[in-house]
């Protein structure tokens, strides 16, 4: 096929057509929302009805799924990070160790928990948590990690699993990115003692806002239910229309995070969903995988020893950028972005040269005997940034469609390579 000029350079893209459509609603999620519209309880913190309501509903089959114990439904992932680190009750202004190629809540959530987010750096293979520099960067004062399994990775479980009961930290899983993922066939955010989900537009699992932690601790999850709910959790007993659903505990200082009927009734439909979809996704980029490997220069991400369910959020591919005429990671990206006209994110930027990661900005809201150690540029993060420049991403929505779809992310390329490195 000849090679004709470059999308971004006004040639004539490779895909022309839309992608599968995301985030969407199919019939029955739909059916779910009108019901929720039209039961006069738009929220838990309401009266009961006959039927349970739906946070409830979607809050049993999400810790079904996991097969834990609890699940704590939140507005939003960063909610849920928050809910997870105050049930922990860790000591005012001790360390957590966080990855330093995440988003910017990962960070903010523990510093606005009242702890010390101590930046650590990942593993090029992996992307996530690199466990030798975890091992070096623990403290007297460290008292938990937070994992992130990122992109379409886990973080070394095994490793970390150890890690954390040799110095007796606390272990969280953020799976905003993983949901429904096994390592060693086992749900992801069910190693640690809690789970962290988000729920927003991206992700695969979304109610355009909302988030879930999950544990399999009943101390815990008694606890996530009152950080969540102004200190309120689900009544016992019978059900009684005109009881409140919640009833007054009190037991620790929370606040509402809770989600809305509406948004609950969203997730459901996309819960029953996620299962085939994420399969679905799985096929098409292992297709995609032996496709992108016969590009000179490009390497999609291997999984993680011990990933035994991979999903896909962002499918990730590193360049080697010689083989592009030495361009840089967000050239190829626009080139990407013009040939196939669906966004194609870049990896995060790492956390001491986040924009959005600024806690000195509010030296307020913090206690002032912490402050100097939230400094994020304290930390040193080389191969965060080396692989914030030599990754590429493609959303996960182009993964839903037919085999057609794969093979012209993989034309765009090769076109880009044929242009870029001929
Ligand atoms: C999206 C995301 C979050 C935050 O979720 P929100 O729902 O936007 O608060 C946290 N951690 C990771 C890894 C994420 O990708």
């Amino acid at each position: 096929m000849p090679i004709t000029a470059l999308a971004s350079q006004g040639g004539a893209p490779v895909r022309t057509t839309p992608w599968p459509s995301w985030p969407y609603a199919d019939e029955r999620t739909q059916a779910l929302v009108r019901d929720a519209l039209t039961s006069e309880r738009w929220a838990i913190s309401e009266m009961q009805q006959d039927a349970d309501p739906y946070e409830r509903r979607f809050a049993r089959a999400y810790a079904e799924f996991h097969g834990v114990a609890g699940c704590a439904p939140t507005t939003s992932g960063s909610s849920a990070l928050t809910i997870a680190f105050e049930s922990l009750g860790l000591t005012r202004g001790a360390e957590v160790l966080v990855p330093g190629l995440t988003w910017v809540a990962c960070a903010s959530a523990v510093a606005n928990a009242g702890l010390v987010p101590v930046l650590v750096d990942i593993d090029q293979t992996s992307l996530c948590m690199s466990p030798a520099a975890a091992e070096a960067a623990i403290t007297a004062a460290t008292e938990a990690v937070l994992l992130v399994h990122l992109s379409c990775n886990i973080a070394d479980l095994d490793a970390f699993t150890d890690l954390c009961r040799r110095h007796g930290l606390a272990m969280v899983e953020d799976c905003a990115q993983a949901h429904g993922a096994q390592y060693r066939d086992r749900m992801v955010g069910t190693f640690g003692q809690i789970g962290a989900f988000s729920m927003q537009e991206s992700k695969v699992l979304t109610a355009g806002e909302g988030g879930a932690a999950i544990t399999d601790d009943p101390q815990l999850y008694r606890l996530m239910e009152q950080y969540r709910a102004d200190g309120r959790r689900y009544a016992a007993g019978h059900r009684a229309p005109g009881l409140p659903e919640l009833d007054e505990v009190g037991e620790v200082q929370g606040r509402n995070l809770c989600l809305s009927e509406v948004q609950a009734a969203i997730l459901l439909g996309g819960l029953e969903r996620l299962p085939s979809e994420n399969a679905r996704r799985a096929k098409n980029a292992q297709h995609l995988d032996k496709l992108v490997g016969e590009i000179p220069g490009l390497t999609p991400l291997p999984p993680q020893d011990g990933v035994t369910r991979r999903t896909y959020y962002q499918y990730a591919i590193r360049v080697d950028r010689a083989e592009f005429g030495g361009v840089d990671v967000e050239t190829l990206r626009q080139d990407l972005v013009a040939e196939l006209g669906v966004f194609c994110a870049p990896l995060h930027d790492p956390l001491n040269a986040s924009l959005l990661y600024n806690p000195l900005a509010s030296p307020h809201k913090y206690d002032a005997t912490v402050l100097s150690r939230l400094d994020p540029r304290r930390f040193d993060l080389p191969e965060s940034h080396r692989a914030r420049q030599e990754f590429l991403t493609v959303p996960h929505n182009v993964l839903l469609g037919d085999g057609g779809d794969v093979e012209q992310v993989a034309e765009a390329l090769e076109k880009i390579h044929t242009v870029r490195g001929g």
